[in-house]
């Protein structure tokens, strides 16, 4: 899922002008898609922030992925990142924040913007990727989780289950097709839960209530 979300997220910013750097030593901006469903991959992505910044103090790291809600980790990465974005935020809050506010306005002081409720659709699902193979593809068809296995992590950093509208997967397929993909695998923390009614919309949230049998509030 989070290679993914980082076709996305490279295709988000070359659509704003940025080109990929030949090495992350070279970059000017640098977006960690993390993941937290293991120390050892925290600890990775600790490890490298903390390089990186002290190797380059100019430059501009976003972090995003699942380690970006974690109150924990905004407070041990405070001084070294500049911006904690959650994925399902990103495209909204890289344009009208990062680009607009702060990456072209020096010395501003940074506020991250109150986290926003599940929407029914996640619009960030809606961006045209960036495909790494033109032969295999991840199209995701939902995001987050209801389930709250004892030992799992994602509904808390991904959220509730949301699913994309079908004709949004339909016509990301097509023209995979079209462009001749032959394999595509669809995508979703909980693919088995998989329900979207443009026709009944009030639906959608019914169902998500009666899966999750669980109330965060
Ligand atoms: S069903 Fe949901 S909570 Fe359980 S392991 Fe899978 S993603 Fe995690």
């Amino acid at each position: 899922m989070n290679i993914s979300d980082s076709e996305r997220i490279a295709s988000l910013l070359e659509k704003n002008n940025y080109k990929p750097a030949s090495e992350i030593t070279e970059a000017n901006l640098v977006i960690f898609n993390t993941c937290g469903i293991r120390q050892a991959a925290e600890n990775r992505a600790y490890s490298l922030i903390h390089t990186l910044r002290k190797a380059r103090p100019e430059i501009k790291i976003i972090l995003t992925g699942c380690l970006a809600n974690r109150k924990d980790v905004q407070k041990r990465l405070e001084k070294k990142v500049d911006f904690f974005c959650e994925i399902k935020d990103f495209q909204e809050k890289f344009k009208n924040f990062v680009i607009k506010n702060y990456l072209k306005t020096k010395n501003l002081k940074l506020k991250i913007p109150a986290q926003q409720k599940d929407t029914h659709c996640s619009n960030y699902l809606s961006i045209n990727p960036k495909y790494n193979n033109s032969h295999s593809a991840l199209v995701p068809i939902m995001t987050g989780c209801n389930n709250f296995c004892s030992y799992c992590v994602v509904p808390y950093a991904r959220g509730r289950e949301v699913s994309r509208p079908d004709a949004e997967i339909i016509a990301e397929i097509k023209n995979l097709i079209k462009d001749g993909c032959k394999e595509i695998t669809l995508l979703g923390q909980n693919v088995n839960s998989y329900h979207y009614s443009s026709v009944k919309p009030e639906l959608n949230s019914r169902y998500r209530e009666l899966s999750s049998g669980f109330t965060e509030e």
